[in-house]
């Protein structure tokens, strides 16, 4: 058995112990509600859960994909709930939610890949919560993403977030099954439907890719008008995951953070700890309130 990889100093976490985390846990229980927070094994979830900002996985917790970096079950779904929109709803209005981050695992299983539950979950909140801002991550939606993409931005998210992951070299190995081209094309599908919401994207850095790499992933995005991007350090949620090929200095997030800054992001997040809806909310406040 290999040794495991030391992390660095900067990788530091803290344990879940506030009164806020025990509440957002129970009432994530209470609803029957899954996150991407504990399903993901994320390092942020005590400081987020403390903050009372979790990160919402509608449709189940089990995927019909096995991404090499990610810690959701894989296999057959169980039907959809559906009762989980208004759930979902109630629970961001107990939380006096600002700002509301949704994703999903995949559903290649179901004939819109999911996509009306988007919709869906985005009334319901329109309706309990009409003050918060609502981001959803999507999934690719692999053939049906003209269609699902359609209906959900009718339905008008204020952000519309998708990740590339990684770089188009290392998909057949780390994101088997999704074609780097075809997320792009979806995000620039949204922006051509309604140019009033803002697409965001991210990467993560620490699996083997290289600098000028990421500068193309850069130029890509942008290409396609994609307003804000994410980058954060590649943690093995299992010893069963992806290798980490090497941890990425805080001193080069930054430099990332600057290139990326320069080519015209609206919005940068870029640090070891970084993931894709980190202080999602307090970003996108700031952004509104400039
Ligand atoms: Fe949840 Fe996102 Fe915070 Fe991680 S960074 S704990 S996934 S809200
Ligand atoms: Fe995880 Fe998403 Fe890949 Fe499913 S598609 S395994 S949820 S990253």
């Amino acid at each position: 058995r290999e040794p495991r990889v030391r992390k660095p100093e900067w990788i530091r976490v803290k344990a879940p112990v506030s009164k806020g985390f025990h509440e957002t846990r129970k009432l994530m229980r209470d609803l029957n509600l899954n996150t991407v927070c504990e399903e993901a094994a994320c390092p942020n979830i005590g400081e987020c859960w403390t903050k009372k900002h979790a990160t919402v996985m509608i449709l189940g917790d089990v995927c019909t994909r096995a991404c090499a970096f990610c810690n959701v079950k894989t296999g057959m779904p169980r039907p959809v709930d559906p009762m989980e929109p208004e759930n979902l709803a109630v629970a961001a209005a107990k939380m006096g939610l600002e700002h509301i981050v949704v994703t999903s695992v995949d559903r290649d299983d179901l004939p819109d890949g999911g996509a009306s539950q988007f919709v869906k979950v985005i009334e319901a909140l329109r309706r309990n919560t009409p003050n918060t801002t609502i981001e959803i991550l999507t999934p690719d939606f692999r053939n049906k993403s003209e269609a699902a993409v359609e209906a959900i931005v009718t339905a008008r998210p204020d952000v519309y977030n998708h990740n590339l992951e990684t770089v188009p070299r290392l998909y057949p190995t780390i994101r088997p099954g999704a074609r780097y081209y075809a997320s792009i094309r979806l995000l620039e599908q949204v922006k051509r439907h309604d140019p009033s919401i803002f697409t965001k994207s991210g990467i993560m850095l620490g699996l083997g890719e290289e600098r000028l790499e990421v500068h193309q992933v850069m130029d890509d995005m942008r290409s396609a008008d994609i307003d804000f991007m994410t980058m954060g350090q590649y943690l093995q949620p299992t010893p069963k995951h992806a290798k980490v090929a090497d941890f990425v200095t805080p001193k080069a997030f930054d430099a990332y953070a600057a290139i990326a800054r320069a080519k015209g992001f609206l919005l940068v997040a870029s640090s070891p700890l970084t993931r894709s809806s980190y202080h999602a909310g307090d970003d996108f406040e700031r952004l509104r309130a400039a």
